[in-house]
């Protein structure tokens, strides 16, 4: 289990990513500039954003700011499938906005309906890693039976996949899945974009353990060697996050909020990657 917001994971090609994130979906300009500078401050290391943010400019003028040497930053971003068709550009232009030579996670953002162009883009990514372009290839919002498509393709598991996971929607058998391929799972919308804040059993928890809300759902991602990336552009949130570190869930609470997970899919804040996005 990570112990602390510098600690590493070891991804299944051998490359060491940070275990803990930061999401920039949404943030912009200042804002974005601030908060990530903050969020270095506060010891995170591991960066997420996509160029479906079109906010890769302005993470690229945070990093050149914030002065610490490029081997201790993590920059993560995606490629949305209408770029399927010309990774090699995507990646360059994402590159290039960022104003860095090589990333350290480049992901297939989602798998996207057309399944020659989703296999053509991971094999591009596959080349990028050779060339140095980028140092781990994974993918974001891969089910089993896509999971399983690239494992035919080409003999291999992706180092990172990228799902949505939060209380009310925990894809657990997706997740057992990931477990026993090795494939390092990244939480996105941790916090279920908010909502899971405010139920009554994450209440109840964070008084037991004189936590928030927030660092109780977080602290329950990290005692199942998930990645987190909540995202947040408020000091106080950002630090709120980062202190996650120094207190446990007994089994007892980590049950309960297991309990959480709702039925059917109803949980989900985003969308079906079996129905969307086309490319
Ligand atoms: P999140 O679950 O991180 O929730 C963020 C929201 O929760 C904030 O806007 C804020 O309103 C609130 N919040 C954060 N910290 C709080 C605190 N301590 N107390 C109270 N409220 C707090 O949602 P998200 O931004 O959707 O997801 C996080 C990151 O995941 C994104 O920034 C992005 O990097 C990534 N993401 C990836 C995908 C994908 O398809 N791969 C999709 C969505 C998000």
């Amino acid at each position: 289990m990570l112990k602390n917001i510098e600690g590493k994971v070891l991804l299944r090609s051998g490359v060491e990513m940070p275990g803990y994130g930061f999401g920039v979906y949404k943030a912009h300009g200042r804002e974005l500039i601030h908060a990530v500078d903050y969020a270095l401050g506060c010891g995170y290391r591991y960066i997420d954003t996509a160029s479906f943010y079109e906010n890769e400019e302005d993470l690229g003028q945070a990093l050149k700011k914030c002065g610490l040497p490029r081997d201790q930053l993590f920059v993560l971003s995606k490629i949305w499938p209408t770029q399927f068709s010309n990774p090699r550009k995507a990646l360059e232009e994402s590159l290039h906005k960022l104003g860095l030579e090589r990333l350290d996670g480049y992901l297939l953002h989602w798998p996207g309906l057309n399944e020659s162009l989703r296999l053509k883009t991971f094999e591009y990514l596959l080349e990028a890693r050779e060339k140095g372009l980028i140092a781990v290839a994974g993918v974001s919002n891969f089910l089993v039976p896509h999971l399983d498509e690239l494992h035919r393709h080409f003999g291999i598991w992706p180092d990172i996949n990228q799902i949505e996971v939060h209380p009310l929607f925990q894809q657990k058998e997706l997740r057992k899945y990931c477990r026993e391929k090795e494939i390092h799972v990244v939480s996105w919308s941790p916090l279920g974009r908010g909502h899971s804040l405010a139920l009554p059993r994450i209440d109840s928890i964070a008084r037991q353990v004189e936590r928030s809300p927030a660092q109780v759902i977080l602290r329950w991602q990290i005692q199942q060697d998930l990645t987190p990336i909540p995202k947040s552009v408020h000091e106080a949130r950002i630090r709120e996050n980062a202190q996650v570190f120094d207190f446990e869930l007994d089994a007892r609470q980590m049950e309960s909020i297991d309990a959480l997970d709702l039925p059917d899919h109803q949980g989900r804040t985003g969308k079906d990657p079996m129905e969307w996005p086309a490319n």
